[in-house]
């Protein structure tokens, strides 16, 4: 099956790599001209460097050679009038917007006992990885409402499912990310705009979109990062680690007519993990 997306439009954040990025080389190829949005440059506060705008440049090339028209945008999602920005040009390159992918995303800082995190640490947590999405929703379920179509995918995590020890702002803001899907969902529904959150498990730092998340979240719980694909790989009853393309394929389907019905739902890409 391809062209799966023939005609579609998909904004991606956090698009400079990682899941981001498979995500959009995944959509390129089904036929969707793409937003890539990205801070594209590193942040006070977060102990390692974000995606940098060469990056989100690579991305681009990467798309285009898969015949998509793209736009890049360098967009903080903590701030509203950045994102409003991002969708308006979005809107006028395209004419449209059809996917919403709300991906971009901060490990926790620090892993840290919840009494230990400091106030500023958790604000931050919360306003990228929580508040971001609900900003990207607030500007572009608007006109996917106006249209009457849309559909709007959260990357959440199983940490949205269950608890983590020592990384409380990350559960947090990633269980308010199931909460707002759900919410959202049934806001938009009457619109015709789907809302579905994806919870991956641990994800393999792949080489071929410059993943690193998860030895950022190793080096924050203290895990030896040497050895750390095959400790998280262990919790996975499948005994692989995700890769990025499984969670791209899943975040393709949602974005395409086939998930018609489907609307609220979390579902995992964890290998079985949150089955336990
Ligand atoms: P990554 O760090 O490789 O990519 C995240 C991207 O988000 C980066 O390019 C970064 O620059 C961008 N970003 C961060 N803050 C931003 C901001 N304020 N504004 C705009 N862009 C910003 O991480 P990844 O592994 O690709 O993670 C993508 C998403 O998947 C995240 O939401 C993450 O929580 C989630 N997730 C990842 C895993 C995993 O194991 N990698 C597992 C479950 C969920």
């Amino acid at each position: 099956m391809t062209g799966r997306l023939d005609g579609k439009t998909a904004l991606i954040t956090g698009a400079a790599r990682g899941l981001g990025r498979a995500t959009a080389m995944a959509f390129a190829r089904e036929g969707a001209d793409l937003a890539l949005l990205d801070i594209a440059e590193s942040l006070p506060g977060v102990p390692y460097p974000l995606g940098s705008a060469s990056q989100l440049d690579h991305t681009a090339d990467l798309c285009r050679e898969e015949g998509a028209a793209v736009l890049v945008h360098h967009t903080d999602v903590r701030h509203l009038d950045q994102v409003q920005e991002a969708v308006n040009a979005a809107a006028a390159r395209f004419g449209h917007l059809d996917v919403l992918v709300n991906n971009a995303g901060i490990a926790a800082p620090s892993g840290k006992a919840t009494h230990e995190i400091e106030e500023d640490e958790w604000q931050l947590m919360l306003d990228i990885d929580l508040s971001g999405a609900w900003r990207l929703i607030r500007c572009a379920g608007r006109l996917m409402a106006q249209r009457k179509t849309g559909s709007i995918i959260n990357i959440a995590s199983t940490a949205g499912l269950v608890g983590y020890r020592h990384f409380a702002g990350y559960v947090a803001a990633k269980h308010g990310l199931v909460g707002l899907t759900k919410a959202a969902a049934l806001d938009y529904g009457p619109h015709k705009v789907r809302v579905n959150a994806l919870c991956p498990g641990s994800v393999r730092d792949a080489p071929h979109v410059e993943g690193r998340m998860l030895a950022e979240i190793a080096r924050s719980l203290d895990v030896p990062v040497d050895e750390h694909e095959q400790i998280f790989m262990r919790d996975q009853p499948m005994n692989a680690l995700i890769e990025p393309e499984d969670v791209a394929d899943s975040a393709l389907w949602l974005a395409s007519n086939e998930s018609r019905q489907v609307t609220g739902a979390v579902i995992t890409v964890d290998g079985g993990f949150s089955a336990r």
